[in-house]
């Protein structure tokens, strides 16, 4: 089959590799009819996510159709129209019973490797390290799914894949996003990056009752999508940012703030960015966590601070003066998709949302590696490229 495969820094090829097949008794596979190129994995393609191996399959945004179940999926059949889930759970451990499917128990066959890293380890992720897994991803012909018991939605009405491939991802990160912020009607939220996720937090955050939902980015394009799903925006090249959500918010602050940035964050004074670029390269660092920063000093007395975009590792200059002292609660977490999948679905299938308005590319799956250049450089208003093998 063909799969995408991440070759190096900068460098993604389509490559014939062989098909995947059961190895265990709770796999499927699937025969992948869309796949997406995530933000997140923009910080492979940047080499910034250790222990990447030459070769690796990458992606964990896709859906398609089974054609093969293991003995023991008896909750799907050959023929049946699934979207899978990025996290890998295994639907038994504590963590998956209470619902922290991305951080279950039991999918990580690494485990050691992240702990090292992290003290404990998450859940495995399709195509996203030998750290999480080393399991291949989703940008492919075929791919094999763990626990097909637990983790695919099947999609029985008709529903068009660009409806409802967000919901292996994108779509209940941003909820999740805002759903960690506790909203009450009536609250200002703001929200670092413009990007889908970005996009899908401020949509969701006005589902939840927000009355005002501020978003920021350098981007004009993603801005003016995040507008047109009910933002007021921010350019943080144009603006500071502290001082005009200040402004925004009668001196108070935001109620909450989503990171949906993470770990690649650009800042506009050069120095700044210097800082931890150098950091960053010399392994200091893995992090360059402006909007991080920025979200926690612009954040409200006691209010909620929201981390969905992706960190890898350890970070400087983080102002724990400022979450201490004014009281805030911070959280995060890899989206526990498995929860949202089916009150999410409901939502596109009743018309509260229609996920597809992020998509601005689409192309083949040979077409893999221009997408993801385009997608880094964001040439041609690039938002959000779906991939059809
Ligand atoms: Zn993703
Ligand atoms: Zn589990």
């Amino acid at each position: 089959m063909k799969a995408t495969c991440w070759m190096g820094r900068n460098t993604v090829e389509v490559r014939e590799v062989p098909d995947p097949k059961i190895l265990n008794s709770r796999d499927a596979v699937v025969r992948v009819t869309s796949t997406a190129i995530c933000g997140s994995d923009l910080h492979l393609y940047d080499g910034y996510i250790p222990t990447m191996k030459k070769g690796d399959i990458i992606g964990h945004e896709f859906m398609g159709e089974v054609v093969e179940v293991g003995p023991k999926v008896s909750t799907l059949k050959v023929g049946d129209r699934v979207v899978v889930p990025f996290p890998i759970a295994c639907g038994n451990c504590t963590s998956c019973e209470h619902g922290m499917f991305s951080v279950c128990e039991n999918s990580n066959p690494n485990a050691g490797m992240a702990e090292k890293l992290m003290g404990h380890t998450p859940s495995g992720i399709f195509g996203y390290s030998h750290m999480l897994g080393g399991y291949p991803g989703g940008q492919a012909e075929y791919a094999r799914v763990p626990f097909a018991d637990v983790g695919p939605i099947k999609i029985e009405d008709g529903l068009a894949d660009e409806k409802v491939l967000f919901l292996s991802d994108i779509l209940p990160t941003g909820w999740m996003g805002a759903e960690m912020c506790d909203i009450k009607t009536g609250d200002t939220i703001a929200v670092w990056g413009a990007g889908p996720v970005g996009q899908f937090a401020v949509a969701s955050a006005y589902l939840m009752g927000a009355e005002r939902v501020i978003c920021i980015d350098r981007f004009p394009y993603r801005l003016r999508i995040a507008e047109r799903a009910g933002a007021e925006t921010l350019n943080y090249e144009e603006v500071d940012v502290l001082e005009a959500l200040r402004d925004m918010t009668a001196g108070r602050g935001p109620d909450a703030c989503i990171d949906a940035v993470g770990m690649e964050a650009h800042h506009p004074t050069p120095a700044m960015y210097a800082y931890d670029r150098v950091k960053q390269a010399a392994r200091l660092e893995t992090e360059r966590p402006y909007a991080l920063r920025e979200a926690i000093m612009a954040c409200r007395n006691g209010g909620i601070v929201s981390v969905i975009g992706v960190y890898g590792g350890v970070l400087d200059k983080f102002p724990m003066g400022s979450l201490m002292n004014r009281s805030l609660t911070l959280r995060g977490g890899q989206c526990h998709v498995q929860r949202y999948l089916k009150p999410l679905l409901a939502k596109i299938r009743d018309g509260d949302i229609d996920p597809s308005f992020v998509i601005t590319h689409r192309m083949r799956l040979g077409d893999a590696p221009r997408g993801y250049e385009m997608f880094k450089n964001k040439t041609d208003d690039c938002n959000k490229v779906v991939l059809t093998p």
